[in-house]
C-alpha cells in the first residue's frame, strides 16, 4: 500500500455531488473513447466506423448512452483469432496497448478449452487495479499485515489470482492454494498458517463447513478466521446461505465483485455490493433493458437491468460497453450500514434466468428456499431442465437432497410439500420436487468450485 489514505479518498467520493461525479466520469470517458479508437484500428475503430460514429461525436452523457455498440465474450474470441493471424499474439485486436507494455496476464482455459485472456494489465493498469481492490479490502476491515488464504479453482483462477497480486500490493500476506489440491490440503494449510481471512468461491466456503469436522476433527468456527470473502459464485447474496456460513464460521461473509468493482458491507442482512470505484469504472451507469437491450434512461432505486461495463482509465484491454450478461438490481438510497455509495445485487446471468409462465426466476432464489429449510435439506439442489431455457414449462422440476433425519416416506412427502409450497409462496412458481438422499449430488469442492445449480437433462438425452 503506497501511503493511500483510503478513508479520506473514499469519504471524498462518497460525498461528491452527483453532477460533479458525472463530470469526472465524462472527462475520463472522452479520453478513454479516443484512446480505444486510436489504438485498436482492427477492432474498435472498425466497430465505430461501421455505425458511422467518431470519438469526437460523443460530447454528452446521452451521446455515450445512445452509442449503439456493445461487446461480449464472442467478440473476445473473434479478436483473439484475428490478432493471432495478424500480429502473431493471441491477446486480441482489442488490445490497445503495445504488447511489450503488458506485464500481467490472467488466462482462463475456457469451457471449450480455448484460452481467453480477460486480465491483461500494463504497469499503470496493474497499479490502478490494486488501488481499487484496496478500497474494498479496507472497507471489509482487512488491514496490511494480515494473512489471507485464497483457494482458487481452475475455473476461477484468472479472477482469483489477481487478488494475490492486489493483496501483496496492499501489504497483506497472500497464501495461495489451488482448489485442485483438494479439501484436505486447503484445510490443513488454514490450520497451520492461521490466516485471518479466507478468500474462495462461496460454494467452497460452504462445503468446508461439512468437510472440516471430518478432516480436522474440529468445527470451522475453531479455525480462527476473522472474515470470509467470496467471489466468483453466489453465496453472500443468498440469505439462507449467508446465514448458514456466518453462523458456522462465526464471522462475516463478504461478497466481492472482481475484487475491484464492488464489495458488500458489515451487516447481517445482505444489502448488495457497494460500488467504491465509480471514478474508475462504469457499472450501474449504462444499464439496458435485459429484453429489448434499450438503454434505461432513469436509473432509480430498486431498478433491474443488464449492465454494460466501461473502464474509465485503462490501457491494456479495457472494458468498453462490455456486456458480461449479468442482470443487476441497483440501489441508490443510503444503505442501512450508513454508506451512501450505491449498491448492486447480481440477480443472475441473463442466460441463467428462467421464465415460468411469465415469472422470472433465478436459480439462486430456488437455492435460497432449499437452504432455508436446512437441516431438513442439505441445501444441495439441482433444477432439472428438459429443454434449453429461459422458458420452462410448469411445473419446474427440482431435485433436493434431504437431511439425514428425513428417513421415512412420510417425512420425505412432507418435505416435498413444504418445499413446493414455499416456492409457490416466495417465488410465485409451480414446482415438482423430487427428494433424493443426502450426499447424492456432486459438491462444489472440485476444481470448478462454482456451485452447480442447473442440470441440463436435455444435453444428456442427446
Ligand atoms: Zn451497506
Amino acid at each position: 500500500m503506497e501511503n493511500i489514505d483510503y478513508d479520506k479518498e473514499l469519504a471524498a467520493l462518497e460525498d461528491m455531488p452527483a453532477d460533479e461525479l458525472r463530470q469526472l466520469q465524462m472527462g475520463k470517458l472522452k479520453k478513454q473513447i479516443k484512446y480505444v479508437y486510436d489504438n485498436s484500428p482492427d477492432f474498435y475503430q472498425k466497430k465505430f466506423d461501421a455505425i458511422g460514429a467518431k470519438p469526437e461525436d460523443i460530447k454528452t452523457w446521452d451521446d455515450f448512452r445512445n452509442l449503439n455498440l456493445y461487446f461480449e465474450k464472442s467478440d473476445d474470441r473473434e479478436t483473439q483469432t484475428a490478432s493471432s493471424e495478424k500480429y502473431g499474439h493471441p491477446f486480441g485486436t482489442n488490445l490497445c496497448a503495445p504488447i511489450d507494455k503488458i506485464i500481467h496476464l490472467g488466462s482462463t482455459t475456457g469451457t471449450t478449452g480455448e484460452p481467453t485472456f480477460p486480465y491483461l494489465f500494463t504497469k499503470e493498469d496493474y497499479e490502478i487495479h490494486h488501488h481499487m481492490a484496496g478500497r474494498h479490502f479496507w472497507k471489509m476491515g482487512l488491514r496490511p499485515g494480515e494473512r489471507v488464504l485464497y483457494a482458487a479453482g481452475a475455473a476461477n483462477l484468472a479472477g482469483l489470482r489477481i487478488y494475490e497480486h492486489a493483496l501483496r500490493w496492499y501489504g497483506c500476506l497472500p497464501i495461495p492454494i489451488g482448489a485442485e489440491a483438494g479439501t484436505e490440503k486447503i484445510l490443513r494449510m488454514i490450520d497451520v498458517t492461521k490466516p485471518s481471512t479466507l478468500l474462495a468461491t462461496g460454494p467452497l466456503i460452504e462445503y468446508l463447513i461439512e468437510a472440516t469436522p471430518k478432516i480436522l476433527n474440529k468445527d470451522v468456527s475453531q479455525l480462527g478466521l476473522k472474515r470470509l470473502i467470496s467471489s466468483g459464485a453466489p453465496a453472500a447474496a443468498i440469505p439462507s446461505v449467508k446465514k448458514k456460513i456466518e453462523d458456522a464460521y462465526r464471522c462475516r461473509l463478504y461478497d466481492s465483485f472482481g475484487g475491484y468493482i464492488g464489495g458488500s458491507c458489515d451487516l447481517d442482512d445482505y444489502q448488495g455490493m457497494h460500488l467504491l470505484t465509480r471514478d474508475f469504472i462504469l457499472i450501474m451507469e449504462d444499464l439496458v433493458d435485459p429484453t429489448t437491450k434499450e438503454p434505461i434512461r432513469n436509473i432509480t432505486d430498486g431498478m433491474v437491468g443488464e449492465s454494460r461495463m466501461t473502464n474509465l482509465q485503462w490501457m491494456a484491454r479495457p472494458f468498453f460497453k462490455w456486456s458480461p450478461g449479468d442482470i443487476f438490481q441497483i440501489f441508490t438510497e443510503t444503505c442501512k450500514c450508513g454508506w451512501k455509495f450505491p449498491r448492486i445485487k447480481i440477480l443472475g446471468r441473463s442466460d441463467d434466468m428462467l421464465i415460468i409462465k411469465g415469472v422470472n426466476v433465478y436459480p439462486a432464489a430456488i437455492k435460497n428456499v432449499v437452504s432455508s429449510l436446512e437441516p431438513k435439506t442439505t441445501g444441495e439442489m439441482r433444477i432439472v431442465l428438459e429443454q434449453p431455457g429461459p422458458g420452462v414449462p410448469p411445473p419446474m422440476k427440482i431435485k433436493v437432497e434431504c437431511g439425514i433425519d428425513i428417513d421415512t416416506d412420510d417425512k420425505k412427502n412432507a418435505l416435498k410439500k413444504e418445499l413446493e409450497d414455499a416456492m409457490h409462496i416466495k417465488l410465485k412458481c409451480r414446482t415438482s420436487v423430487t427428494i433424493i438422499p443426502p450426499n447424492t449430488l456432486e459438491r462444489a469442492a472440485g476444481p470448478g468450485a462454482k456451485g452447480q445449480m442447473i442440470e441440463k437433462a436435455y444435453e444428456q438425452k442427446k
